[in-house]
């Protein structure tokens, strides 16, 4: 098994180590190759995304991913920045599922803007569909109003469009996950308005006949967003487009009030994978010794899990991780009155230690 491992610039190098340290210590033999990307990419070649980084993560199984960026590039042109790198191997990988689980440990209940009770542990995925919808839809631009109350005035303009193909296999993807969770998936959408959302839960009622065993509901995206501040722990997977998949997962993710703690898997039609945290490259703490590698220690397990299909190896590494919790390890981020401070380097040795 092949992993392409790409820290990238920040804090991504420090969390990234962490994470290799702890698949080195399952006992498996993975084939583990590094390569620049983002800024580390353009310093070391002239390009965010190196020819040689895509041609490994192409031949890779799968890829774990730090983070990109830096202030430092942001007078570069855009092609050349650092984040054009992640859309470049969305695209080349044709990574059309974003998973992104939203997990608040009891021990890190006080660590969310919403009261305990309605959070502590909460569990919920956010499978969002990545290369479609109103995001890519052509045409699109700014013109001369063609028509209605405005003709003659410019106007800008997008298209909102799904094939049937899109929405059938990100269903897919969707249902599956649920299978090995809590068999509940809820599908949302804006059927009441959209076309688009109209077609998309027609197509995912018709991919349910293939799985009976998971209950499918559908819920209008102005809903979704109310219940999941509301009564989030009701869900258990959510699927659903593009953009309300944006909105939504950065919604959920803050529930947890805790953002060095969320693993993200990006994943194809054969579940190979891009695994990363949900943060960025946090400049403001690199170099510090301080940025929290849980996230991306819970990213490799969710590569182990989809990508690798090693789902046991996968829940040592979340088991390993509730265990320093529960211990009273915390980095900065995460730390309250009454735990232990620990650097990245020693939460990500605690985690190891605690596989063992
Ligand atoms: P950020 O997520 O990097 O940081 C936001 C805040 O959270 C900062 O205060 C940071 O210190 C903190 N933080 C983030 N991760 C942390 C961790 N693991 N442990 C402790 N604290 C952590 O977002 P930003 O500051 O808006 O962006 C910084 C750079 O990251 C920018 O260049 C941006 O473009 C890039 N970025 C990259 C990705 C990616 O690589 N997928 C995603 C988002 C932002």
């Amino acid at each position: 098994m092949k992993i392409a491992i790409l820290p990238g610039d920040g804090i991504g190098p420090e969390i990234v180590a962490q994470a290799v340290k702890v698949l080195n210590a399952l006992g498996e033999t993975f084939e583990m190759e590094m390569a620049p990307v983002g800024g580390a990419g353009y310093e070391a070649h002239g390009h965010p995304l190196p020819e040689a980084t895509l041609k490994l993560a192409l031949d890779a199984d799968a890829v774990l991913f730090g983070a990109v960026g830096d202030w430092k590039y942001d007078t570069l042109e855009r092609a050349l920045r650092p984040e054009q790198a992640i859309l470049g191997l969305r695209k080349s990988l044709n990574l059309f599922a974003n998973l992104r689980p939203a997990i608040l440990y009891p021990e890190l209940a006080g660590a969310s803007t919403l009261k305990p009770e309605v959070v502590s542990g909460l569990d919920i995925l956010i499978v969002r569909e990545l290369t479609g919808d109103i995001y890519f839809g052509q045409p699109r631009g700014v013109r001369v109003c063609p028509d209605g109350p405005f003709k003659g005035e410019r106007e800008g303009y997008d298209t909102m469009r799904y094939a049937e193909t899109e929405i059938r296999r990100i269903a897919h993807v969707a249902f599956q996950a649920a299978r090995k969770r809590g068999k509940r998936l809820t599908s949302v959408d804006k059927a009441n308005v959209l076309e688009t959302f109209q077609f998309w839960k027609d197509i995912v009622t018709d991919v349910h006949q293939e799985y009976p065993d998971v209950a499918l509901d559908h819920m209008y995206v102005d809903n979704a967003a109310m219940q999941l501040v509301r009564a989030p722990k009701k869900f258990d997977v959510i699927v659903t487009g593009n953009m309300f998949g944006d909105i939504l997962s950065d919604a959920a993710a803050m529930l947890t009030g805790s953002i060095g703690m969320l693993p993200s898997a990006s994943l194809d039609a054969n579940n190979k994978g891009l695994y990363e945290p949900s943060h960025g490259s946090a400049p403001d703490i690199a170099g510090k010794g301080i940025a929290n590698p849980l996230a991306t220690i819970l990213s490799a397990a969710m590569m182990l899990r989809y990508s690798l299909d090693k789902a046991e190896q996968a829940d040592r590494i979340e088991s390993a991780v509730k265990k320093v919790l529960a211990q009273g390890l915390r980095t900065p981020d995460i730390y309250e009155a009454g735990t232990t401070k620990v650097g990245t380097a020693e939460m990500g040795q605690a985690v190891l230690n605690a596989l063992l």
